[in-house]
């Protein structure tokens, strides 16, 4: 068992009610029945072609041969095709451009039981799928037809190409460069640096999204443009000609080992060719699209891999018997299950609190992005403004702590934790990369402190603290949740005043402001965590006390509400201390004197 198709349900129709979103015309053509049939096509695609690839995909990894060739697993292809025919390519996109129009909350229900199965193949048709949503957007309509159709039939893989080996957080220093050639046609020359799924044997093409410079553009970010640079070019007589992309290596990993990670190069024999996306200029802007979707996406990614980790740590507890409870020390009694010692229920219920509130918190997310996309006005506006602060959190929160997750996860399996005979192992190394792509937890930090919770006069963050404070009003009156709804405010306040007491260094000491940025994404993870557990606590106490359990046992729901109160218990008092660090008038972080590091 990698997930839990239970938890998935109760996200979908309970915690974030799909519902309102099946009312709105975007989605009017699809029922709740029509929906959980696709998440359970998932299920079945995943057990047949992912799930038993996991271990193999890791084992012989992926080999450069040193000529521009990249050796893949040969699941590979199946899994994409199968992908493709099964929409996990173009389901979230609009009729109109030959996508399924289903709303991202399911589409990305089928992805999180991919994440779970093989985190790694995932990400392949995952990246495909928001290239070419990037293309939809911003895209002439000879691009879109050109390259859309292919990369949802999985036969073209889409790429994001931005990082080069000066420029990886700081996307101001990228120096790709780009001639015009006339019409949207440019001549690129540069080199791109881990770029995910660049180069393999299951895809005829590649098409990669790139970040560059055209010859003259202002500098910084105002000057970078976004082209669509393909491994084999279309030409005009329907043939495709080699665009003098060469892989010139695969950097070999930790985690993720059956995830190509590529080395490109750009026009080394002066004949890349690569069109021009929108207008000049704005490329990061665009970029953003595909980049905040894929934080929302390894954020989830995250989320996944820990649930899975936590379901093997679960199944290996319930069969391993070691030791004796101190009060039943008699040796002649035979051991208990470890399952039994407190300290293992402890590493078990921390990981799912943390694997199940970052998967509601994606799911979250997933909604607020479905909104977004078809509401107007106002509560468009307001939607947008929640997904954008969140976005930072959901990638941080999933990564930081599905990596602790995951850690634990090998610790309840003591020494055979730490052996390849189990799974979590990978699961725990294939983690540690969410925290570093897509932006690093630093600089996503950086985005929350420096941009999102004062976006719009600060609009973003009062919105998010009313959603708790709407949460925690729901929960009050109920049964025994009283005392979480109030302690829910109190951390919701502590927030607010967090962020004044730090405001006032933004006028005149910006780096002091800014410098425990990733103290302040702790502080107000935990939070938002905790509103997430109080949402699903509050839930299922309604569905406990109507009695309308349909077929689901009551265990589950008695569950959600204990897991709650442990992460309230356990994991919610860390925000205070991190609020403590963050207020203390003896400040230690920023040095000046930077031989005090030794
Ligand atoms: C497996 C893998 C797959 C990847 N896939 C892709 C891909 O498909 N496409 C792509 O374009 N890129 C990809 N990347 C690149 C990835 O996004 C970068 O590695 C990441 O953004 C960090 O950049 P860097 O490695 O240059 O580290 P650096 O930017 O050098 O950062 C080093 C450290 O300094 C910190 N730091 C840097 N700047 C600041 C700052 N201003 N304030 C505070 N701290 C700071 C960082 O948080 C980090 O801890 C991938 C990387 C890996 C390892």
């Amino acid at each position: 068992m990698y997930t839990n198709l239970d938890h998935l349900k109760f996200l979908l129709r309970d915690v974030h009610p799909i519902s309102s979103l099946l009312k709105l015309p975007r989605f009017a053509h699809l029922d709740w029945e029509q929906c959980w049939m696709m998440v359970e096509s998932a299920k079945a695609l995943a057990d047949r072609h992912m799930a038993p690839y996991f271990k193999e995909m890791d084992t012989l990894g992926v080999t450069y041969d040193g000529k521009g060739g990249v050796k893949s697993h040969p699941q590979l292809k199946t899994i994409i095709r199968q992908a493709a025919e099964g929409g996990w390519i173009n389901g979230a996109a609009s009729f109109e451009v030959g996508g399924m129009q289903m709303p991202l909350m399911i589409f990305n229900s089928g992805h999180h039981i991919f994440q779970a199965a093989n985190n790694g193949c995932q990400g392949y048709f995952s990246l495909t799928s928001g290239a070419a949503a990037l293309i939809t957007s911003f895209g002439s309509k000879e691009q879109i037809e050109t390259f859309v159709p292919k990369m949802f039939d999985g036969l073209w893989q889409g790429t994001m190409a931005l990082t080069e080996p000066q420029a990886g957080s700081s996307l101001t220093d990228i120096t790709t460069s780009a001639k015009p050639l006339g019409g949207d046609r440019y001549k690129i020359k540069g080199q791109k640096i881990f770029i995910s799924g660049g180069q393999h044997e299951a895809c005829d093409n590649f098409v990669h999204l790139t970040l560059a410079r055209i010859e003259g553009a202002p500098p910084g970010t105002k000057g970078i443009s976004l082209f669509i640079i393909p491994k084999f070019r279309p030409e005009p007589d329907g043939s495709l000609k080699y665009n003098d992309v060469f892989c010139a290596g695969d950097f070999q990993k930790m985690g993720q080992r059956g995830y190509v990670t590529t080395h490109l190069v750009f026009g080394d024999n002066d004949d890349c060719v690569g069109y021009l996306v929108g207008e000049a200029h704005k490329g990061l802007p665009y970029m953003f699209q595909m980049m905040n979707e894929a934080r929302i996406g390894v954020g989830q990614t995250a989320a996944s891999v820990a649930m899975a980790a936590y379901y093997a740590s679960l199944e290996y507890a319930k069969e391993r018997s070691q030791g004796r409870l101190a009060s039943e020390k008699d040796p002649l009694k035979p051991p208990t299950l470890i399952i039994r010692h407190p300290d293992v229920q402890r590493m078990l219920l921390t990981q799912k609190a943390i694997a199940e509130g970052s998967i509601s918190l994606a799911m979250e997310c997933n909604r607020l992005y479905d909104l977004s996309h078809a509401t107007e006005g106002e509560e468009q506006r307001n939607h947008w403004l929640l997904l954008e602060i969140l976005t930072p959190i959901v990638k941080t929160y999933s990564s930081e702590q599905g990596s602790r997750a995951a850690a634990l996860a090998v610790q309840t399996l003591g020494g055979y934790g730490f052996t390849m005979d189990f799974p979590v192992q990978q699961h725990y190394r294939d983690l540690k990369i969410m925290s570093i792509y897509e932006g690093t937890t630093g600089i996503q930090s950086l985005d929350l402190l420096g941009r999102k919770v004062t976006m719009e006069k600060g609009k973003a963050l009062a919105l998010l603290l009313a959603e708790m404070k709407k949460t925690a009003d729901t929960a009050r009156p109920m049964n025994g949740l009283k005392s979480y709804a109030d302690q829910l405010s109190e951390e919701a306040d502590r927030v607010q005043s967090v962020l004044g007491h730090l405001l006032k260094y933004a006028p005149t000491d910006v780096d002091r402001y800014l410098s425990d940025a990733t103290v302040f994404m702790e502080q107000v993870s935990y939070v938002v965590i905790a509103w997430q557990w109080l949402k699903m606590a509050a839930c299922a106490q309604e569905i406990l006390s109507k009695g309308d359990l349909g077929t689901t046992p009551r265990a589950f729901y008695e569950g959600k509400i204990h897991t709650m109160k442990f992460f309230f218990r356990y994991e919610l008092p860390h925000a205070e201390a991190c609020a403590a660090t963050l207020t203390d008038p003896e400040y230690l972080t920023g040095l000046s004197n930077h031989d005090l590091l030794g």
